[in-house]
């Protein structure tokens, strides 16, 4: 390459300087959809859908709601509000509508298909073997969320998992992730979120750790980048070449 055509030659999308402090984390936690996968079957949207029906009798979807970044429980909520489901009946009945999701999730897991996110199982196997603690913290119910791991074929790597079925807030599940590092590890362990959204950003932002956004999932690497996260990348592949540098 001659020195003009050096000249002309775009940026890498990937600094190893800029990435560092994010890659010497003694701990990173992953959201799951849109991040380690995605899902196009429609078990936990239809089970979502079941439990509004059958447990408020209210005759809707979850469609039109942003749910991506959100709780379980906040998807609910939101699809509920909507129909005037008042806020002392939704916490009521929410017991029911959760067993109703994780049973309905629990019965057709078997035709869970997710797809697995660009370079996702590469990353966990060089975070695993550089012997970082691995983690999800997701805003699915816990059955749901395991289900949609295992059935990627990734369950090996994780040694625990937060999950929504206390939290409306994913702020609340991200704390409480940090929180079993430090009783995992030590106090001081440095965590790392890595997930698809801005809630994910602020979540990590508000446990006080570190976050990489990817833009695997509906946002793009723009959007994630106006959020301010510690590092941003177009997927899990960019992160295994710094990785590797
Ligand atoms: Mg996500």
């Amino acid at each position: 390459m001659t020195a003009s055509e050096h000249r002309k030659a775009p940026p890498s999308l990937v600094s190893k300087d800029e990435a560092s402090p994010c890659l010497d984390s003694d701990a990173y936690l992953f959201d799951i959809d849109g991040t380690l996968l995605n899902t196009q079957d429609l078990i936990h949207y239809r089970a979502l859908n079941r439990a509004m029906r059958d447990v408020y009798g209210a005759d809707t979807t979850i469609d039109g709601i942003a749910y991506h970044g959100k709780t379980d429980l906040g998807i609910l909520k939101a699809a509920l509000e909507r129909v005037g489901v008042s806020d002392d009946v939704f916490a009521t009945r929410l017991p029911a509508a959760l067993d109703i999701v994780r049973h309905d999730v629990d019965q057709n897991a078997h035709a869970f298909a997710p797809k697995v996110c660009a370079a996702v199982p590469e990353l966990l196997a060089r975070l695993q073997s550089a012997g970082k603690l691995l983690g999800v913290a997701s805003g699915n119910l816990e059955v749901v969320g395991w289900h949609k791991v295992e059935s990627a074929g990734l369950r090996s790597f994780f040694s625990f998992g937060c999950f929504a079925d206390r939290y409306e807030n994913r702020e609340d599940v991200f704390q409480r992730a940090v929180e079993e590092v430090q009783r995992r590890l030590r106090l001081e362990a440095t965590v790392c979120f890595i997930g698809d959204t801005p809630s994910d950003i602020r979540a990590a932002r508000h446990a006080g750790a570190r976050v990489i956004a990817v833009a695997t999932g509906i946002h793009k690497r723009e959007d994630l980048l106006s959020h301010e996260p510690d590092f941003c990348v177009n997927s899990c592949a960019e992160l295994v070449q710094i990785i590797a540098m």
